[in-house]
């Protein structure tokens, strides 16, 4: 792999699609040419290359990752850092002791708690922060928006987007598995959405792209009430601050401390908790906005389950109930919940604190009670808070708050 005339210096927690978006604005070509004299596309292939894997974000084997390196004037740890694999030292999700996987490949397969085929954005963190070479390219698309735990930019106090104002499509989504839209189109900014309308027939003239500028997406929503905002910035700043290197190595999660990545594997099965079971957590809503949003989240996912229960066949009708929501605002107000519930003091609170949605889960969704609740998916602590069963020895048994078994 020859090195390119000249390269970048990735931003702050920049992807590498982002990257190669930048650069090959820099170098006035295509993100495809990028691709191809990067190493990322192999020359199997005539013409330029139509396809960059979306497991490429996650994770690139060693030939790939010292290619790229080459190429791009940059060390492996510099093009390391631009992966999403990396996080799951620190986030459950992405982790292989938590979401167990065979290949780094297929951990984001499937994975709806890691964002590959679209993101969340900042929009005014997109426009960069003035120095010149980001008001030429853009800022950074960031790495953290890949996960759905992040929701709020909180340099700007603001919500994040999910989707482009011009076209409504999620940012940076292909239509197919792609981890880039219009490899071939050298005439979009890195800022600029690239969906493009579909083609009625594969002879058509491939359709022009929305090509609208993402800094100038105004908020989604009305801007939240100064209390909600205000929680919502707490449960924000607490999570970053977790996920962020060089973090906290432990956090509480149901009343004892855990490594990071347990207690963001945890909050993974208590957010599938609080949906499958509304209206049961609706009061540790801390703002009445918050609940109502939740309430009106609740209903599509009910809305979205149930032509599953009437399709034969195997049934996934807890899907809908299990992903993270894409809206920052649903998502936030559902961390905020999950945060408290997992924020006790002691095992024996959080047992308590936990019980009715554990009960009213094992109650209506057996199946998918005892998927949340399995070694390979929530920490020791969480696994004892949810438990079943419970030796007569410990006096968590009398405590527990209306545990009668399941009433059919
Ligand atoms: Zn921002
Ligand atoms: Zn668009």
């Amino acid at each position: 792999m020859r090195p390119l005339p000249r390269s970048l210096d990735p931003l702050p927690d920049e992807t590498l699609t982002g990257f190669v978006l930048r650069l090959a604005h820099r170098l006035g070509t295509t993100p495809a040419e990028v691709v191809r004299r990067t190493g990322l596309a192999r020359g199997d292939r005539p013409g330029p290359p139509t396809r960059l894997p979306l497991s490429f974000q996650h994770h690139l084997d060693d030939a790939h990752l010292t290619d790229f390196a080459r190429a791009t004037h940059l060390t492996p740890a510099e093009v390391t850092d631009m992966l999403l694999a990396p996080l799951g030292q620190r986030y459950g999700p992405l982790n292989p002791a938590f979401t167990p996987r065979i290949t780094p490949a297929r951990m984001i397969y499937d994975n709806p708690w890691v964002l590959t085929r679209s993101t969340r954005y900042c929009p005014p963190c997109l426009a960069g922060n003035g120095a010149p070479i980001q008001d030429r390219h853009g800022g950074p698309w960031q790495r953290l928006w890949r996960l759905p735990v992040i929701f709020l930019c909180i340099q700007h106090r603001r919500l994040l987007s999910h989707q482009c104002f011009g076209c409504g499509m999620p940012a940076q989504s292909a239509r197919t598995a792609n981890a880039l839209a219009r490899l071939s189109d050298d005439a979009l900014n890195p800022r600029q959405c690239r969906s493009a309308q579909a083609r009625s027939a594969p002879t058509e003239q491939p359709a022009a792209a929305c090509g609208a500028d993402l800094t100038q997406q105004g908020p989604l929503h009305e801007e939240p009430d100064p209390v909600t905002m205000k929680v919502l910035l707490h449960v924000q700043r607490h999570l970053a601050n977790l996920i962020a290197a060089g973090g906290p190595d432990t956090t509480m999660s149901a009343g004892a401390p855990v490594p990071v990545a347990h207690y963001f594997a945890d909050l993974r099965a208590v957010v599938a908790m609080i949906f499958r079971t509304w209206p049961e957590a609706r009061p540790y809503s801390s703002t009445p906005a918050l609940a109502a949003t939740l309430d009106a989240e609740h209903a599509s996912r009910t809305a979205q389950a149930q032509p599953l229960l009437k399709t034969a066949g195997k049934k996934k009708t807890s899907k809908p109930y299990t992903a993270p929501p894409q809206d920052s605002l649903a998502m936030g107000a559902v961390l905020d919940i999950a945060s408290l519930l997992l924020a006790t003091a002691e095992p024996d609170e959080a047992r308590e604190l936990l019980a009715p949605l554990v009960q009213r889960l094992r109650d209506d969704d057996r199946a998918l009670s005892i998927y949340l609740r399995r070694p390979a998916w929530i920490s020791t602590p969480m696994r004892t808070a949810v438990r079943d069963d419970c030796p007569a020895r410990e006096k968590t048994c009398t405590r527990r708050v209306g545990d009668s078994g399941p009433q059919h």
